[in-house]
């Protein structure tokens, strides 16, 4: 549920007359009934951002430019700036079938990390897990992640290391691939959504990404992406990546496609941007799209067998 009154109540406080409202995709559909309830109140202007929305780090800047404040819905806070107000989005299913369903393939001592959608469960799963016997452990995370125990699909800082298992509740695969591949901890995952839980495998994903890099080691002319999303610049990142290259052209990019990709002649890419985007569209790139890590392999500057996600750290 989102909560309009507390919204109402920040326009208010700021005597914002403009408003910018920025959903993820699964949340779009509330905008225009928000906005017009926004409007119908206050008397402001509201603005919807109706471009893709992916996470925290991708806030509307040039919404944020039309706007006195701008609510970015079901992330929580990322990029320190008073015009933008994170509004967190809970997942009230419950926990507890798929958390039970995990017991059996969890050690004694458990690392236990989530998303934000399901942060407010995380007393819950760890009643259960002393019920159990086991011991749970929710570590903070660097200054990216806001919550103790809450990763993102680009920042594992907050899964514990020092554990026998780790356990990843939430949805999807790409978040408790990254915890087992950070953490070198076996992980399971628990998905509240159906009740199920699973020891993670990451065979098919290393195997992928080792033929990816595989695919790189010839490759002479290089592209380094740079992400033009606020919470994605890593441009310090994508000039230490060129200078390794050799030869090498900086190119900026909102967003990632194999269209985007084949205008510019080179023979591999190295994306700087949200590391999901080389893992999760690998099979439609038609060269190979390296992450900063997997470029390090290639070239030397990491012993091979130490393939890990991209992160992007905070402090
Ligand atoms: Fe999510 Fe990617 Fe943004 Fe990280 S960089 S917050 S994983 S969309």
């Amino acid at each position: 549920m989102i909560d309009l009154e507390k919204i109402i109540a920040v326009i208010k406080e700021r005597n914002a007359k403009t408003v910018g409202l920025q959903f993820p995709e699964g949340l779009k559909r509330q905008g225009p009934g928000i906005a017009r309830e926004i409007e119908a109140r206050l008397g402001v202007e509201v603005i919807v951002s109706g471009d893709p929305c992916y996470g925290a780090c991708d806030v509307d800047a040039s919404l944020l430019d039309l706007v006195d404040v701008l609510f970015h819905f079901g992330h929580s806070r990322l990029l320190e700036d008073d015009r933008i107000v994170y509004v967190e989005y809970y997942h009230d299913v419950d926990v507890e079938a798929a958390v039970r369903q995990a017991l059996p393939l969890l050690g004694g001592k458990v690392g236990v990390v989530t998303t934000v959608q399901h942060v407010h469960m995380l007393p819950k799963i760890g009643q259960i897990l002393a019920a159990a016997g086991k011991v749970p452990v929710v570590s903070p995370g660097d200054s990216r992640i806001t919550y103790p125990g809450q990763v993102l699909g680009c920042n594992f800082s907050a899964a514990p290391r020092d554990v026998d298992s780790v356990l990843f509740v939430g949805s999807g695969n790409f978040h408790p691939m990254g915890v087992r591949l950070a953490t070198g901890v076996p992980t399971v995952a628990a998905d509240p959504f159906t009740g199920e839980a699973r020891t993670v495998d990451v065979e098919r994903i290393v195997r992928q990404r080792y033929g990816v890099i595989a695919r790189a080691m010839d490759a002479k002319k290089w592209g380094v992406i740079v992400g033009m999303k606020p919470g994605q610049r890593r441009l310090e990142q994508a000039r230490r990546i060129k200078e390794a290259a050799g030869d090498a052209v900086l190119i900026t990019l909102r967003e990632v496609s194999p269209e985007r990709l084949i205008a510019f002649k080179v023979d591999a890419y190295v994306s700087t941007l949200c590391p999901r985007v080389a893992v999760d569209d690998a099979a439609r790139f038609t060269v190979p799209v390296l992450t900063p890590v997997e470029f390090d392999i290639v070239k030397g500057l990491r012993p091979g067998d130490r393939l890990a996600f991209d992160e992007i750290r905070g402090d």
